[in-house]
This record gives C-alpha cells, structure tokens and sequence, in this order.
C-alpha cells in the first residue's frame, strides 16, 4: 500500500509503541514489560475476549487459572466442569472448542502451544485472529491480528469511507503496512488494540492524545467518529416459547440438561417449550410431561439476543403434582443453581422467576 511512506511508518511504529509503554494497562493474562507473556493465558483470554468486555473477562479469567493452572489441567478437566465455569460468559461453543483445543495442544503438542500462525489455526476454536494474536502476543513472531478494536483505528488513520464488512480487505491490507517490520510484533499488536479501545474509541475519539494524530486522514477531514461505516443489518426474525419454574413438595426445582446439538448443547436449563416464530403457535404450547393443567404464567419474561434472531419467552410456574422428570431432567435446590451451566439467558429466567413466584 502505498498511501504512507516506508520511513513515516517506521515513525508511526516507534510513536505508538512509545505510547504504549507509557499507557499500557494492567491486565491479569498480560505481562509486564519487557516479559514474555504465557501462551496459555494469552491464548485463554483472546478466547474469552471474543464478543465480551476487558472488564467481564478479568474474574472469569482468574477461576479457570485458578481451577487449571495448565492447558494440561484444562484438558483433564471434565466438560460438565468447564461449561460450569464458562456460565454467562455466552457463545458456549467457544467454551466446547476451548476444552477440545486445550486437549490437542496436550496429546499433540505435549502441552505447548504451536508458535507458529499456521500451525494454531489448526487447533480448534482458533481463527485467524487468534491465531495472529497468540502468535504475536505470546511468541513475538511478526503477524497482524485485526479485530473489532484495529479495524477502526485502521478505517481511521486511512480514511477508508467503504463500508464494513465489505472494507475487511482494503482494513487489512493497512494494518498489515502499519504493522511491517516493527521491532516488538508482541508489543505491537497490543498496543494497536489497546489504541482502538481507550482513544479512538467508537464515540469521541480523544484525538488529542493519539500517537497518530498527526497523520491520521479521519482526523483531518472531520470525520473520524463517523467511521468505520457499516452495511445496514438485516432485522433479526423474532421467536417466542415458554419458560417453566417446576417446583416440588421439597422446594426444588426442575432443570434439564440439553442434549440435542447446536445451541446450549450440553448445558442446563428451565424446562422450556419449542421456540417458534408465530407467536400465536407458541402461546398454544405447554410440555407435554406436566401431570396437570395447572401451570400459570408469571407476567414476566425473558429476552434474548442471539446472532440469528432475538428471542421471548414467557414465564410459567407450575407447582401442581408431582411429575415425572423429563430426558435430562434433574431436581436442584435453588441454592444449588450455581454449580450447573446455565447460560446467561436461563440465569435471567432464573431470577425472574425466583423474584415473581416468592
Ligand atoms: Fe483515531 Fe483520532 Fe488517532 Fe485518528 S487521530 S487514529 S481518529 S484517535
């Protein structure tokens, strides 16, 4: 590319490391300067990191290090255990893909990490970002890992009005130029995300404290927090279904292991009817094991939204007489709730229910 000069980048490179050294936060996975950092932490919080907060994924961090101080560990783990752990932190194949990666690191690796790009993006779970980033971040190997954070710097500092995603390439094509031949690739890429998320941030970039001030186009025409553009989405269909709260003579109450494949696979949940996009149809549904017909609904639900569609279920408690368990189905004390996987959606259903049945 040849919009910026060879001799201006090296300028850009040392200004921005420069500024890292200066403001580099503290994370947990992160070490502290002039270390080299642990591939397995990198590599675990880049997982966690994925669609969630800095701030979410410090606390989640600290109890897997802690549970499992090894990718060895990790693998010897049991899923039921990890999905536990994972509970709220969302996407849940990540955490299914975590436990099989941290399982092939060990039998193929012996419990290293490959330092290479092409050989982590073998390992599952691992995409191309992940892999640039571990390479990177743990190895110090050179490699260009773009995520939501560069590609606005990038959109940025060039100006690039094309839109996402159709832009990707062109924002690829400028970080790997910002990025070539930089003396400290680990630093680097750390230090390009850190910009995106605390200066050129989404709203009011703090353009008056940037490295790249200077240079940056978006910042000389105006346009900065105008960037990047984004194709328009497509609305999202909505479903509707129910959620039970079951409870018996003991006071505990009925969750059920989802068994079938795709989505919460392997985790717990409240009994639920099927989830369908007429919402007349879905209010005609009930479970089929209920002895009785005494199920009433709370006034209260749960919404949800998840990358395919946005979901709303009805709250229903039933307390009649005692039923038959469902295929998975176990009776918890409410105490006991937190030592089952449930996802965040159910940890919601969960309160909802608890706070409106008393
Ligand atoms: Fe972002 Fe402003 Fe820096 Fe340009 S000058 S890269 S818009 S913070």
């Amino acid at each position: 590319m040849s919009r910026t000069k060879k001799t201006d980048v090296k300028g850009l490179q040392a200004g921005l490391l420069g500024w890292f050294d200066r403001h580099r936060r503290i994370m947990p996975w992160r070490a502290a300067k002039g270390k080299r950092a642990n591939p397995y932490h990198v590599w675990l919080s880049e997982i966690m990191l994925q669609q969630t907060t800095v701030v979410t994924v410090g606390p989640y961090f600290m109890k897997f290090i802690g549970l499992w101080p090894t990718v060895g560990d990790l693998a010897a783990a049991k899923l039921d255990d990890v999905l536990t752990a994972w509970a709220g932190l969302g996407y849940y194949a990540r955490a299914r893909n975590l436990h099989k990666c941290a399982q092939a690191v060990t039998s193929l690796h012996g419990g290293k990490f490959p330092a290479d790009e092409q050989t982590l993006l073998e390992l599952p779970g691992i995409g191309p970002y992940t892999a640039a980033a571990i390479a990177s971040i743990a190895f110090d190997r050179p490699a260009v890992a773009v995520d939501g954070n560069v590609e606005r710097v990038v959109s940025r500092f060039l100006n690039i009005e094309e839109p996402l995603p159709l832009s990707k390439p062109s924002i690829r094509d400028g970080a790997a130029m910002l990025a070539a031949g930089n003396p400290r690739p680990g630093d680097f890429t750390q230090a390009f995300m850190e910009l995106g998320a605390t200066v050129c941030t989404p709203r009011k970039p703090r353009c008056g404290l940037c490295p790249w001030q200077q240079d940056c186009k978006a910042r000389k025409a105006g346009n900065a927090e105008e960037l990047p553009r984004k194709l328009p989405k497509k609305a999202k269909p909505a479903k509707f279904g129910k959620v039970y709260w079951i409870t018996n003579a003991k006071g505990q109450v009925m969750i059920q292991k989802r068994t079938d494949k795709g989505l919460y696979e392997g985790m717990y949940q409240l009994p639920t009817t099927t989830w369908l996009t007429d919402k007349k149809a879905a209010a005609g549904l009930g479970l089929d094991f209920l002895q009785d017909k005494g199920a009433k609904a709370l006034g209260a639900s749960v919404k949800h939204s998840f990358t395919h569609f946005d979901l709303n279920l009805e709250i229903w408690q039933y307390s009649g007489r005692a039923t038959k368990l469902p295929a998975g189905g176990v009776w918890v004390y409410p105490d006991e709730l937190g030592g089952y996987a449930l996802p965040s959606l159910m940890q919601k259903a969960v309160r909802l229910a608890a706070g409106a049945a008393g």
